[in-house]
C-alpha cells in the first residue's frame, strides 16, 4: 500500500526544500532562502526592518494628500448651487482678547453657515496670505476657525479663509481688526461681520487641513472670493510670516459658488 503524506504541517513541508539555516525575519512572515546561520540572518534582517521603518517614517509618513492651502483656480473648480449666504455674523461688536495674531472670542459665537450649525471660536491671520488665488498672494488671510456642532462627513473645523487687500484710505471695512492688532490692544471688541467681504455669496469650498502644528486633515474651507479692503499702512506694519507654499490639490475637487462668465 503506497504511503499517504501528512499535509496537515505545512510548515515541516516546507522546510523540506528550505535549508536548515533559514529563518525568519522578525515580524514579517517571510523566510529567507539564504545558508547563513540563524542568528546572523536574524540580526541583519532585524536592522534592515529597523532602518527601513525610520526611513518610512521620516519620508512616507509625513506626506499628507489632502492639505492646505492651495492655489485656487476658478477656472479649474467646479461650480455648484450652495444655498444663499448671507453675512453669518451680526453686525454688532463682540467682545474678545486679541494676543498676537489671535482673537479668541468670549464666549464663542453660534451660527449657521450652508445650513450646518457652527460655534465661532476664534479668529487669526497670516500674512502673506496663506491661500493663493491664480498664483496671486495677498497681503494677508484671516481665518475664522469654526468647531462643527454635529461633525458628520470627517470634518471637525469649518474655517473661513479671507483675503485682506492693501487700499490707501483708513475708511473700509478691515480697518478696525487691523488698528486693534497694531495697537496691540488685549481686550477688545471686533464688529465680526466686517471681517467678511460685503459679497458674501462668492467663494470656494473644498476639503483640507490645519496650515501650521499637526497638520490634521479635518478642516472643511469655505475661501471667500472677494477681498476685504485694509489701510495699507497698517498692513505694512504687520511683521511677515515664513511663506508657507500651496500644496497639489491631489484628487479633490474644489467648488465656487458663481457661475462661469
Ligand atoms: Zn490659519
Amino acid at each position: 500500500m503506497k504511503k499517504v503524506q501528512n499535509l496537515s504541517n505545512s510548515r515541516s513541508l516546507w522546510s523540506t526544500f528550505l535549508p536548515e539555516e533559514n529563518t525568519r525575519a522578525p515580524g514579517l512572515g517571510a523566510t529567507l532562502p539564504c545558508k547563513w546561520p540563524a542568528d546572523i540572518s536574524r540580526r541583519l534582517v532585524g536592522n534592515l526592518v529597523i532602518s527601513k521603518m525610520r526611513k518610512f517614517e521620516k519620508t512616507i509618513l509625513p506626506v499628507w494628500f489632502q492639505r492646505s492651502p492651495i492655489d485656487i483656480c476658478p477656472e479649474e473648480a467646479y461650480y455648484c448651487r450652495f444655498p444663499a449666504q448671507s453675512n453669518p455674523y451680526p453686525a454688532e461688536e463682540y467682545q474678545g482678547v486679541l494676543k498676537g495674531h489671535h482673537f479668541e472670542l468670549t464666549p464663542p459665537l453660534e451660527v449657521e453657515v450652508l445650513g450646518q450649525q457652527l460655534r465661532l471660536v476664534s479668529i487669526h491671520f497670516h500674512a502673506p496670505s496663506e491661500h493663493h488665488l491664480s498664483g496671486h498672494q495677498y497681503p494677508l488671510e484671516l481665518h475664522m476657525v469654526h468647531e462643527i456642532v454635529k461633525p458628520t462627513n470627517g470634518s471637525t473645523r469649518f474655517v473661513i479663509g479671507v483675503w485682506f487687500a492693501s487700499q490707501s484710505s483708513d475708511d473700509c471695512r478691515g480697518a478696525q481688526f487691523l488698528k486693534a492688532v497694531c495697537a496691540h490692544t488685549t481686550d477688545t471688541k471686533i464688529d465680526l461681520s466686517k471681517c467678511l467681504p460685503e459679497d458674501t455669496g462668492k467663494f470656494y469650498r473644498y476639503e483640507g487641513s490645519l496650515t501650521t502644528g499637526s497638520y490634521d486633515e479635518d478642516v472643511s474651507w469655505m475661501v471667500m472670493h472677494d477681498p476685504v479692503p485694509a489701510p495699507d499702512h497698517l498692513l505694512r506694519q504687520l511683521k511677515p510670516e515664513p511663506d508657507i507654499a500651496p500644496t497639489p490639490v491631489n484628487r479633490r475637487y474644489v467648488l465656487r459658488s458663481y457661475p462661469p462668465t
